[in-house]
């Protein structure tokens, strides 16, 4: 539930109230709005008269959340959070799309250099690459593992900018959160929940990807549980669900944009190159995307997508990137006018 403070509530009384739903077992998340604070209470209700907090001085009301999703929906928070990645880079309400560039896999150490050059002079504001690959067959490249997450470190410390990288086993937390800027769950560990817990006891941001089976209220309820450990940091990606259709590797749902944005008010992200898997068909659905109000985008680039270690046929070439950037920024202007 919420309870909802009074405008001229002291914070001494926002204090008393939240004491309160401590003792009764409750957790309190404080939210401080210009006009009122708001305290969101997750707990077991049945053991509380709610009567006990009404009276409480400073309170206004108190109101229940309906959705399963509680930290994360707009009902406790009804304002976009924006999340911090670095000095430069902010993401979420009305900042600058922030677009994630780079290859699938990190290969070798002058190419993610080359690579993390190139995206940023195009405009990129992160750059991505995967060290720990979940590949569907155990016998395709499985990434180079920490040497991976240190050439990435090394393209940041050339560029300056942030990098986005997946870990995809709660044993390898620690280790990859010590190079990334990002936290990446990839789709098929969406409700690794092992996996949500510990990405959720840092305070890094985490790039939450939408399961290929998984329903928009699941996506939810996997950032819940990283909410829960108390790592409000999460942004949201579409890359693409499983349909009947097979024509593209997924079917990218870019209705789940505007419907994420209205259930919660974490950012969004759409990833047109997982979900679509056809470099041809990834600008057209990164321009929808950013029309449709994603706060980012996740696109794979590489010098020689025929030669890629991985997903070659959804990368873009540096010039392909470079024309789609000069377009996301004209569609980007358009949407925030
Ligand atoms: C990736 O971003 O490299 C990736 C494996 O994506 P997904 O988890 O969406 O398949
Ligand atoms: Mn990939």
């Amino acid at each position: 539930m919420i309870v909802v403070m009074r405008a001229d509530a002291t914070e001494v009384q926002v204090e008393q109230v939240v004491d309160t739903l401590k003792k009764f077992g409750f957790t309190a998340h404080l939210s401080k709005g210009v006009e009122r604070t708001v305290i969101g209470a997750i707990g077991d209700k049945s053991g509380l008269d709610k009567r006990v907090i009404e009276m409480l001085p400073g309170v206004s009301e108190l109101v229940p959340i309906r959705k399963p999703y509680k930290l994360v929906s707009r009902e406790i928070h009804s304002k976009d959070s924006i999340i911090k990645i670095s000095d430069q880079v902010s993401i979420g309400g009305n900042s600058p799309v922030v677009v994630m560039a780079g290859p699938c896999a990190v290969e070798n150490e002058t190419m993610i250099i080359e690579i993390a050059k190139t995206v940023k002079a195009a405009g990129a504001t992160v750059l991505r690459g995967g060290a720990f690959k979940p590949r569907t067959s155990p016998y395709s490249f499985q990434g180079l593992g920490e040497t991976g997450l240190k050439y990435m470190a090394q393209a940041r410390k050339e560029t300056g900018l942030p990098i986005a990288t997946e870990v995809m086993d709660t044993r390898d937390v620690e280790l990859v959160a010590k190079y990334a800027d990002i936290l990446q769950i990839g789709a098929r560990n969406m409700q690794n929940f092992n996996l949500l817990k510990e990405v959720g006891k840092t305070k890094k941001p985490i790039l939450l990807k939408r399961g290929p089976a998984a329903t928009i209220e699941e996506l939810l309820m996997s950032a819940e549980y990283i909410y829960a450990e108390g790592n409000p940091n999460i942004i949201f990606c579409e890359r693409g669900i499983k349909t009947m259709e097979n024509y593209t590797r997924n079917t990218l749902d870019l209705s789940a944009v505007p419907v994420i944005k209205s259930l919660s008010h974490l950012p969004v992200i759409a990833d047109p190159s997982h979900g679509t898997g056809k470099w041809d068909l990834v600008e057209p659905m990164a321009l929808a995307a950013v029309a449709s109000g994603a706060h980012g985008l996740m696109i794979e680039v590489h010098p020689h997508p025929e030669s890629a270690q991985s997903d070659g046929p959804q990368s873009l070439t540096y010039k392909n990137f470079t024309v789609l950037m000069q377009k996301v920024r004209a569609i980007e202007k358009v949407i925030r006018s």
